[in-house]
């Protein structure tokens, strides 16, 4: 059997293909990813994709799901572990679900859990879209991988609940920061963020936001030298613009420093620039042809929810066009 679109990433990109082309009838597969849903997965409150004056964000990605399952589309919740896009059709190699390895029995639609192949063949696609997003970046420290986990997180919706009547700090001074220290100020009495200069880089909004909430202090000009506990967080120690370090007592530390692009996958396969992001040429276009990218694996600029959907889209009717082309 050679599948019509497969589609490598199950965030919003990933999802609006996966909706538009099974309205298609395209019959679209989704490695959605193990665990599912990138980085909405992670994040509270979303207050800016439109139709939703405010939803979680993973209830908008289970709504997404629901919604592309409902035309039809497939969504597997594995990783895709090589590819193979010198070959035509493409091949895809991942924890194969046992209907797609069954020569042609039809697979049912919607399936998320299934029983997989232990030694499988690759499944074969005629076309291909990556919205395989992007992840947190650390600090890299030894003493902040040693204790994530112990008091170190890159997630305060999932982990702020350990932190009530604490004292924490976030790193960082974009959107995720200050989205990240707000809702952190729910549960924790203190929330120190810390930054690297004397201004942020996130919206208005959320600048005005934190200002304004007493819960949270600022240290400009100042960077994380060390993660100080050895079975859990104790303090920071954090360096100024004149090299003078000082120990900052916390018992939490929330890294939101950016993102990276989960693109190590297709290095070799597909033209990839400096920062690791995929290049689009045209149209949504790598430089495969059938091969097309959506989503935060393919933009440094925009990096948002519904930017993501929209170019999910834009990459399902590039597919669609190229299906009737070939
Ligand atoms: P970002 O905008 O790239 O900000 C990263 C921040 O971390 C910057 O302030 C950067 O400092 C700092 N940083 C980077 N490396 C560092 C290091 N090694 N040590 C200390 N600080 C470091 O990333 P983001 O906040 O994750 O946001 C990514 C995108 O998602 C943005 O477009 C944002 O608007 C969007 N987003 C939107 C929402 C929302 O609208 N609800 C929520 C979250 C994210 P510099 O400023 O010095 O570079």
């Amino acid at each position: 059997m050679i599948e019509n679109v497969i589609i490598i990433g199950g965030g919003p990109a990933g999802l609006s293909a996966a909706i538009y082309l099974a309205r298609a009838d395209l019959n679209p597969l989704v490695f959605a990813g193990s665990p599912p849903g990138g980085q909405l997965t992670l994040t509270s409150e979303v207050e800016n994709y439109p139709g939703f004056e405010s939803i979680l964000g993973p209830e908008l990605i289970e709504k997404m799901r629901n919604q592309a399952k409902k035309f039809g589309a497939r969504i597997v919740d594995e990783n895709v572990l090589k590819i193979d896009f010198a070959k035509k059709p493409f091949e895809i190699m991942g924890s194969v679900p046992n209907f797609l390895s069954s020569s042609g029995s039809p697979p049912p639609s919607g399936v998320s859990q299934v029983a997989k192949n232990s030694s499988p063949s690759p499944i074969k696609s005629k076309s291909i879209i990556i919205a395989t997003g992007a992840k947190a970046l650390w600090l890299n420290l030894p003493s902040e991988t040693r204790l994530r986990g112990h008091g170190v997180s890159a997630c305060a919706t999932c982990d702020g609940f350990f932190f009530r009547e604490k004292t924490v700090a976030v790193i960082g001074g974009g959107d995720t920061a200050l989205e990240e220290a707000l809702t952190l100020t729910k549960f924790a009495k203190k929330v120190y963020i810390i930054h690297r200069r004397d201004f942020f880089r996130a919206s208005k909004i959320m600048q005005d936001r934190v200002f304004k909430n007493k819960k949270i202090e600022i240290i400009w000009n100042a960077a994380v030298s060390e993660i100080i506990g050895e079975k859990k967080v104790e303090g920071i120690q954090i360096r100024n613009l004149k090299l003078e370090i000082r120990n900052l007592p916390i018992n939490g530390v929330f890294i939101a420093i950016g993102h990276k692009p989960d693109t190590d996958l297709f290095k070799g396969q597909v033209e990839i620039d400096e920062k690791g992001y995929i290049k689009i040429l045209e149209r949504r276009g790598t430089s495969v042809k059938g091969v097309f990218a959506a989503g935060d694996c393919a933009d440094p600029y925009y990096k948002q929810a519904v930017t993501s959907a929209g170019t999910g889209v834009e990459a399902a009717l590039e597919v669609e066009r190229y299906l009737e082309s070939i």
